[in-house]
């Protein structure tokens, strides 16, 4: 149950699991789980819908992609709140002390350039690259601009492993991990780290979105994870 308007800030989630004080919330913005304007599909995950699957008893439809991630249906709309960017300010948020490399260093400007323009960047490092600390600048630049930053990959181990290092670079910033084993609950934070499958409970969240290992299973050839970025 979602008890905080926070928690509601650039994410989509299903009326139902909202407390009955935050139902009241005047500013919040409503729109249909599941569309019926012509195909049937869902405004989640993107998945066109066949109709004989998707029937539930009265006339109603459910979207059976993306069930894992809470049942999106037709008796419960999507609700969010806008994205409001209210984080403390902070002009030096790195506390990473260690030292790139000269190329390491030239990618690190380059990156910080992307996130100025908010241009698309892929960023191709083998593993052991220094790829993480790579980004570090750029993050130091958006966080102290109040940016929200998501940093998300198909694979657990790597958002579980990233998130102490991300702790450690950044260790006056809020910082939340989500994933589906976690048992940390949901809080609202500049730094979110979680799985692709996660940044479906997003909406709108994120001026940068970093994510890592986009050419690995599942997210490869994955139209909804595709879709939820
Ligand atoms: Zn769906």
């Amino acid at each position: 149950m979602i008890n905080d308007s926070s928690e509601l800030y650039g994410r989509q989630i299903s009326l139902s699991e909202l407390s009955p004080e935050l139902k009241q919330l005047p500013n919040i913005s409503i729109r249909p789980a599941i569309n019926k304007t012509g195909r049937l599909s869902c405004n989640r995950c993107g998945s066109k819908l066949k109709t004989r699957d998707a029937q539930l008893p009265n006339k109603h439809f459910y979207c059976y992609v993306c069930i894992q991630m809470q049942r999106m249906d037709t008796l419960n709309p999507l609700v969010t709140l806008p994205e409001p960017n209210l984080f403390p300010p902070n002009e030096q948020p790195l506390s990473w002390q260690g030292k790139l490399t000269n190329l390491q260093e030239k990618c690190a400007t380059q990156v910080v350039e992307i996130f100025k323009k908010r241009q698309r960047h892929l960023l191709w490092a083998v593993t052991g690259a220094g790829k993480t600390e790579m980004l570090f600048k750029g993050i130091a630049y958006a966080l102290s601009h109040g940016l929200r930053i998501g940093i998300a990959s198909p694979r657990v181990d790597v958002c579980i492993e990233l998130f102490p290092r991300i702790q450690a670079a950044f260790d006056q910033t809020s910082i939340v991990l989500l994933h589906g084993k976690s048992t940390q609950s949901y809080k609202y934070c500049q730094i979110t780290i979680c799985t692709t499958h996660q940044l479906l409970r997003f909406y709108h969240a994120f001026d940068v979105l970093v994510i890592d290992e986009v050419d690995v299973f599942p997210f490869s050839g994955n139209p909804m994870l595709h879709f939820a970025v």
